[in-house]
Protein backbone atom coordinates (compact mmCIF):
# COMPACT_ATOMS: atom_id res chain seq x y z
CA UNK A 1 0.00 0.00 0.00
CA UNK A 2 1.13 3.50 -0.38
CA UNK A 3 3.01 5.51 2.59
CA UNK A 4 3.77 8.68 3.53
CA UNK A 5 6.00 9.77 5.98
CA UNK A 6 6.22 13.79 7.58
CA UNK A 7 8.45 15.12 9.40
CA UNK A 8 8.93 11.14 11.24
CA UNK A 9 5.41 10.24 10.86
CA UNK A 10 3.80 7.63 8.96
CA UNK A 11 0.57 8.43 6.59
CA UNK A 12 -1.28 5.21 5.40
CA UNK A 13 -4.25 6.78 4.55
CA UNK A 14 -3.38 9.25 1.20
CA UNK A 15 -5.87 11.84 2.43
CA UNK A 16 -4.21 12.14 5.47
CA UNK A 17 -0.75 12.67 4.29
CA UNK A 18 -0.51 17.02 4.56
CA UNK A 19 1.34 19.83 4.61
CA UNK A 20 1.43 23.51 5.24
CA UNK A 21 0.00 26.13 2.98
CA UNK A 22 3.12 27.87 4.53
CA UNK A 23 5.66 25.61 3.29
CA UNK A 24 8.10 27.41 0.78
CA UNK A 25 8.31 24.27 -1.02
CA UNK A 26 4.35 24.68 -1.88
CA UNK A 27 4.63 28.50 -1.97
CA UNK A 28 7.89 29.05 -4.21
CA UNK A 29 9.06 25.33 -5.15
CA UNK A 30 11.60 26.21 -2.42
CA UNK A 31 12.95 22.61 -2.71
CA UNK A 32 14.25 19.49 -3.62
CA UNK A 33 13.72 15.75 -4.41
CA UNK A 34 14.59 12.57 -5.87
CA UNK A 35 12.49 9.89 -7.41
CA UNK A 36 14.10 6.45 -6.61
CA UNK A 37 12.85 3.09 -7.50
CA UNK A 38 12.73 -0.41 -5.50
CA UNK A 39 13.01 -3.50 -7.57
CA UNK A 40 12.36 -6.63 -5.91
CA UNK A 41 13.08 -5.33 -2.62
CA UNK A 42 16.07 -3.13 -3.50
CA UNK A 43 16.81 0.58 -3.49
CA UNK A 44 18.19 0.89 -6.53
CA UNK A 45 21.29 3.47 -6.87
CA UNK A 46 20.42 4.84 -3.32
CA UNK A 47 23.38 6.34 -2.22
CA UNK A 48 23.54 8.46 -5.96
CA UNK A 49 19.99 9.34 -5.28
CA UNK A 50 20.75 10.48 -1.78
CA UNK A 51 24.05 12.30 -3.01
CA UNK A 52 22.10 14.50 -5.51
CA UNK A 53 19.54 15.45 -3.28
CA UNK A 54 22.20 16.88 -0.24
CA UNK A 55 23.91 18.30 -3.17
CA UNK A 56 21.13 20.36 -5.09
CA UNK A 57 19.61 21.16 -1.05
CA UNK A 58 23.37 22.57 -0.48
CA UNK A 59 23.15 24.97 -4.10
CA UNK A 60 19.79 25.69 -2.36
CA UNK A 61 21.43 26.47 1.21
CA UNK A 62 18.41 24.43 2.56
CA UNK A 63 20.14 22.51 5.54
CA UNK A 64 18.76 18.89 5.61
CA UNK A 65 17.31 18.42 9.40
CA UNK A 66 19.36 15.06 9.36
CA UNK A 67 22.17 13.10 8.17
CA UNK A 68 22.58 11.26 4.72
CA UNK A 69 22.42 7.89 6.41
CA UNK A 70 19.32 8.57 8.81
CA UNK A 71 17.51 9.73 5.97
CA UNK A 72 18.35 5.89 4.55
CA UNK A 73 17.06 4.70 7.60
CA UNK A 74 14.07 6.41 7.39
CA UNK A 75 13.68 5.77 3.87
CA UNK A 76 14.04 2.29 4.72
CA UNK A 77 11.91 2.18 7.87
CA UNK A 78 9.25 3.73 5.41
CA UNK A 79 9.64 1.32 2.46
CA UNK A 80 9.45 -1.93 4.95
CA UNK A 81 6.10 -0.45 6.35
CA UNK A 82 4.32 -0.03 3.44
CA UNK A 83 5.31 -3.80 2.77
CA UNK A 84 5.97 -2.84 -1.06
CA UNK A 85 8.72 -4.56 -3.14
CA UNK A 86 8.60 -3.15 -6.04
CA UNK A 87 7.59 0.47 -5.97
CA UNK A 88 8.90 4.25 -6.84
CA UNK A 89 9.65 6.55 -3.71
CA UNK A 90 9.85 10.57 -4.18
CA UNK A 91 11.73 11.73 -1.51
CA UNK A 92 11.09 15.58 -0.80
CA UNK A 93 13.05 18.38 1.18
CA UNK A 94 11.42 21.52 0.82
CA UNK A 95 12.71 24.78 2.87
CA UNK A 96 9.75 24.16 5.34
CA UNK A 97 7.44 26.94 6.54
CA UNK A 98 7.97 30.27 6.85
CA UNK A 99 5.96 33.57 6.15
CA UNK A 100 4.07 35.00 3.12
CA UNK A 101 7.75 36.43 1.85
CA UNK A 102 10.34 34.54 0.31
CA UNK A 103 13.17 34.90 2.62
CA UNK A 104 14.64 32.02 3.46
CA UNK A 105 16.21 32.38 6.37
CA UNK A 106 12.57 33.06 7.90
CA UNK A 107 12.28 29.08 7.52
CA UNK A 108 13.83 27.51 10.39
CA UNK A 109 13.24 23.82 9.72
CA UNK A 110 13.02 22.17 6.61
CA UNK A 111 10.60 19.80 5.97
CA UNK A 112 11.10 16.01 5.06
CA UNK A 113 8.41 14.01 2.75
CA UNK A 114 8.72 10.47 1.61
CA UNK A 115 6.30 8.98 -0.49
CA UNK A 116 6.10 5.48 -1.27
CA UNK A 117 3.94 4.46 -4.47
CA UNK A 118 4.12 3.36 -7.76
CA UNK A 119 4.84 5.13 -11.14
CA UNK A 120 3.43 4.62 -15.17
CA UNK A 121 4.54 7.14 -16.84
CA UNK A 122 3.09 5.29 -20.27
CA UNK A 123 1.56 2.13 -21.54
CA UNK A 124 3.28 -1.19 -22.31
CA UNK A 125 2.76 -0.53 -25.71
CA UNK A 126 4.80 2.63 -26.29
CA UNK A 127 7.62 0.54 -24.65
CA UNK A 128 7.98 -1.62 -27.32
CA UNK A 129 6.54 0.03 -30.42
CA UNK A 130 8.54 3.23 -29.42
CA UNK A 131 7.11 6.91 -28.81
CA UNK A 132 6.73 9.73 -30.86
CA UNK A 133 8.55 12.88 -29.45
CA UNK A 134 8.66 16.73 -30.19
CA UNK A 135 11.08 19.49 -29.88
CA UNK A 136 10.00 22.37 -27.47
CA UNK A 137 10.06 26.03 -28.41
CA UNK A 138 10.68 26.49 -25.04
CA UNK A 139 14.12 26.89 -24.26
CA UNK A 140 16.19 24.99 -21.54
CA UNK A 141 16.93 27.32 -18.14
CA UNK A 142 20.08 28.80 -18.54
CA UNK A 143 22.80 26.99 -16.12
CA UNK A 144 23.41 30.55 -15.30
CA UNK A 145 20.09 31.36 -13.53
CA UNK A 146 18.56 28.16 -12.55
CA UNK A 147 20.88 25.54 -12.95
CA UNK A 148 19.56 22.29 -14.14
CA UNK A 149 21.51 20.38 -12.23
CA UNK A 150 20.04 21.05 -9.22
CA UNK A 151 16.71 18.81 -9.07
CA UNK A 152 14.44 21.59 -7.61
CA UNK A 153 10.70 21.21 -7.14
CA UNK A 154 10.59 24.23 -9.71
CA UNK A 155 9.56 22.35 -12.77
CA UNK A 156 8.03 24.84 -14.77
CA UNK A 157 10.70 25.31 -17.55
CA UNK A 158 9.86 21.10 -17.77
CA UNK A 159 6.01 21.25 -17.59
CA UNK A 160 5.89 23.85 -20.76
CA UNK A 161 7.95 21.45 -22.52
CA UNK A 162 5.30 18.65 -21.51
CA UNK A 163 2.45 20.92 -22.63
CA UNK A 164 4.07 20.98 -25.67
CA UNK A 165 4.35 17.35 -26.42
CA UNK A 166 0.55 17.24 -25.03
CA UNK A 167 -0.21 19.28 -27.78
CA UNK A 168 1.32 18.46 -30.60
CA UNK A 169 -0.31 15.12 -29.04
CA UNK A 170 3.67 13.54 -28.55
CA UNK A 171 4.76 11.39 -25.49
CA UNK A 172 7.62 13.74 -24.98
CA UNK A 173 9.48 17.06 -25.73
CA UNK A 174 12.72 17.61 -25.83
CA UNK A 175 14.37 21.01 -25.33
CA UNK A 176 17.16 22.87 -26.95
CA UNK A 177 19.57 25.41 -24.90
CA UNK A 178 19.99 28.76 -25.93
CA UNK A 179 22.97 28.00 -27.92
CA UNK A 180 20.43 25.36 -29.68
CA UNK A 181 22.03 22.06 -28.39
CA UNK A 182 20.28 19.45 -27.14
CA UNK A 183 19.87 19.02 -23.87
CA UNK A 184 17.17 16.71 -22.44
CA UNK A 185 13.38 15.79 -22.01
CA UNK A 186 11.07 16.87 -19.09
CA UNK A 187 11.79 14.07 -17.06
CA UNK A 188 14.48 12.17 -18.84
CA UNK A 189 17.81 12.59 -20.95
CA UNK A 190 18.33 11.63 -24.34
CA UNK A 191 20.46 9.14 -26.30
CA UNK A 192 21.33 9.07 -29.69
CA UNK A 193 22.98 6.26 -32.04
CA UNK A 194 25.12 6.34 -34.91
CA UNK A 195 27.22 3.67 -36.94
CA UNK A 196 27.46 1.67 -33.22
CA UNK A 197 28.02 4.59 -31.23
CA UNK A 198 26.35 5.97 -28.55
CA UNK A 199 25.66 9.51 -27.71
CA UNK A 200 24.16 11.97 -25.18
CA UNK A 201 24.90 15.88 -23.96
CA UNK A 202 27.13 16.88 -21.97
CA UNK A 203 26.69 17.75 -18.30
CA UNK A 204 27.46 21.16 -19.52
CA UNK A 205 24.75 21.68 -21.95
CA UNK A 206 22.61 22.42 -18.98
CA UNK A 207 20.69 18.91 -18.33
CA UNK A 208 20.33 17.10 -15.38
CA UNK A 209 23.25 14.30 -14.77
CA UNK A 210 20.27 11.77 -14.53
CA UNK A 211 21.44 8.69 -12.17
CA UNK A 212 20.68 6.07 -15.46
CA UNK A 213 22.43 8.40 -17.84
CA UNK A 214 25.51 7.58 -16.16
CA UNK A 215 24.52 3.67 -15.64
CA UNK A 216 23.79 3.83 -19.28
CA UNK A 217 27.29 5.07 -19.95
CA UNK A 218 28.67 2.89 -17.75
CA UNK A 219 27.12 0.01 -19.08
CA UNK A 220 28.62 0.91 -22.50
CA UNK A 221 32.35 0.98 -21.38
CA UNK A 222 31.51 -2.33 -19.42
CA UNK A 223 30.90 -3.49 -22.77
CA UNK A 224 33.27 -2.05 -25.20
CA UNK A 225 30.45 0.04 -26.66
CA UNK A 226 31.57 3.13 -27.72
CA UNK A 227 29.97 6.01 -25.87
CA UNK A 228 30.18 9.68 -26.08
CA UNK A 229 29.25 12.79 -24.07
CA UNK A 230 29.16 14.92 -26.71
CA UNK A 231 26.45 18.20 -27.91
CA UNK A 232 23.97 17.45 -30.23
CA UNK A 233 22.15 19.25 -32.70
CA UNK A 234 18.64 18.07 -33.90
CA UNK A 235 20.63 17.75 -37.02
CA UNK A 236 22.37 14.61 -35.18
CA UNK A 237 18.91 13.55 -33.70
CA UNK A 238 17.04 13.48 -37.24
CA UNK A 239 19.56 11.85 -38.69
CA UNK A 240 20.08 9.09 -36.02
CA UNK A 241 19.92 5.14 -36.45
CA UNK A 242 18.49 5.38 -33.13
CA UNK A 243 16.93 7.46 -30.14
CA UNK A 244 15.99 6.58 -27.07
CA UNK A 245 15.25 8.19 -23.16
CA UNK A 246 16.54 7.07 -19.97
CA UNK A 247 15.20 8.44 -16.38
CA UNK A 248 14.51 6.45 -13.13
CA UNK A 249 10.13 6.37 -13.76
CA UNK A 250 10.71 6.00 -17.44
CA UNK A 251 13.48 3.63 -17.18
CA UNK A 252 14.31 3.27 -21.38
CA UNK A 253 12.23 4.11 -23.94
CA UNK A 254 12.39 3.77 -27.93
CA UNK A 255 11.76 6.94 -29.84
CA UNK A 256 11.16 6.19 -33.08
CA UNK A 257 9.55 9.85 -34.34
CA UNK A 258 11.34 13.14 -34.05
CA UNK A 259 9.31 16.24 -35.08
CA UNK A 260 7.84 13.98 -37.80
CA UNK A 261 10.93 12.41 -38.89
CA UNK A 262 10.99 8.52 -38.58
CA UNK A 263 14.05 7.49 -36.58
CA UNK A 264 16.13 4.49 -38.25
CA UNK A 265 13.88 1.76 -39.17
CA UNK A 266 10.99 3.32 -37.12
CA UNK A 267 11.08 0.66 -34.19
CA UNK A 268 13.21 -0.16 -31.72
CA UNK A 269 16.91 -0.45 -32.70
CA UNK A 270 19.20 -3.47 -31.66
CA UNK A 271 21.53 -1.03 -29.71
CA UNK A 272 18.47 0.06 -27.76
CA UNK A 273 17.53 -3.96 -27.27
CA UNK A 274 21.31 -4.42 -25.98
CA UNK A 275 20.97 -1.77 -23.83
CA UNK A 276 17.82 -2.73 -22.11
CA UNK A 277 18.69 -6.06 -21.63
CA UNK A 278 21.47 -5.08 -19.56
CA UNK A 279 20.44 -2.40 -17.86
CA UNK A 280 17.57 -4.60 -16.56
CA UNK A 281 20.51 -7.29 -15.62
CA UNK A 282 21.23 -4.48 -13.45
CA UNK A 283 18.31 -3.36 -12.05
CA UNK A 284 17.46 -6.74 -11.04
CA UNK A 285 20.64 -7.73 -9.12
CA UNK A 286 21.72 -4.64 -7.29
CA UNK A 287 20.58 -1.99 -4.67
CA UNK A 288 20.25 -1.48 -1.09
CA UNK A 289 18.30 -3.71 0.01
CA UNK A 290 15.09 -3.11 2.47
CA UNK A 291 14.83 -6.31 4.23
CA UNK A 292 17.57 -8.04 5.47
N1 LIG B 1 16.24 14.95 -16.53
C1 LIG B 1 15.25 15.44 -15.77
C2 LIG B 1 14.84 16.85 -15.95
C3 LIG B 1 14.61 14.62 -14.82
O1 LIG B 1 13.62 15.11 -14.06
C4 LIG B 1 15.02 13.27 -14.70
C5 LIG B 1 14.33 12.38 -13.70
N2 LIG B 1 14.93 12.43 -12.46
C6 LIG B 1 16.07 12.81 -15.52
C7 LIG B 1 16.65 13.68 -16.42
C8 LIG B 1 16.57 11.41 -15.39
O2 LIG B 1 17.35 11.29 -14.23
P1 LIG B 1 17.47 9.91 -13.42
O3 LIG B 1 17.96 8.89 -14.38
O4 LIG B 1 18.45 10.21 -12.35
O5 LIG B 1 16.12 9.60 -12.90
Amino acid sequence: MAVVYINGKLYSNREDAKISVWDHGFLYGDGVFEGIRVYNGRIFKCQEHLRRLYDSAKTLNIKPPMSMERLEHELIETIKYSEMRDCYIRLIISRGTGDLGLNPLKCPEPTVVIIVDTITLFPAEMYEKGVEIVTASTRKNSSAATNPNVKSLNYLNNILAKIEANRAGAAEAIMLNMQGYITEGSADNVFIVRDGVVKTPPTYAGILVGITRNLILEICRENGIPALETNLTLFDVYAADEVFLTGTAVEMIPVIDVDGRTIGEGKPGPMFKKLLGKLRARTGSEGTPVWD
